[in-house]
């Protein structure tokens, strides 16, 4: 958290339910859930969910699952640009 952090009124990380710190990549997210979707961008396509592909992402379990969490931030339709349809469209599945 940057110091001098002001409450902005986003409301929950709309990935974990985390505390939202700004419009990220075009969602209300978390410092976490940004910085793990910038990061996740280069290998999206190597995660891989154990629990089944239902896991429900929190603050407490975000880390947990990669796979979900990562699938979360492309159905609430967090991008980068044109990066994240190329990831999209070299998915067989
Ligand atoms: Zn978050
Ligand atoms: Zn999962």
């Amino acid at each position: 958290m940057p110091v001098g952090a002001i409450p902005f009124p986003f409301g929950d990380c709309r990935i974990c339910n985390d505390k939202a710190t700004g419009v990220h990549y075009g969602v209300a997210t978390c410092e976490g859930c940004k910085g793990f979707f910038r990061r996740s961008i280069p290998k999206g396509e190597k995660y891989k969910c154990f629990f089944g592909g239902q896991c429900v992402i929190s603050p407490q379990n975000r880390n947990r699952c990669k796979a979900c969490r990562f699938k979360k931030c492309l159905d609430t339709g967090m991008a980068i640009d044109g990066m994240i349809f190329q990831i999209l469209h070299s998915k067989s599945c």
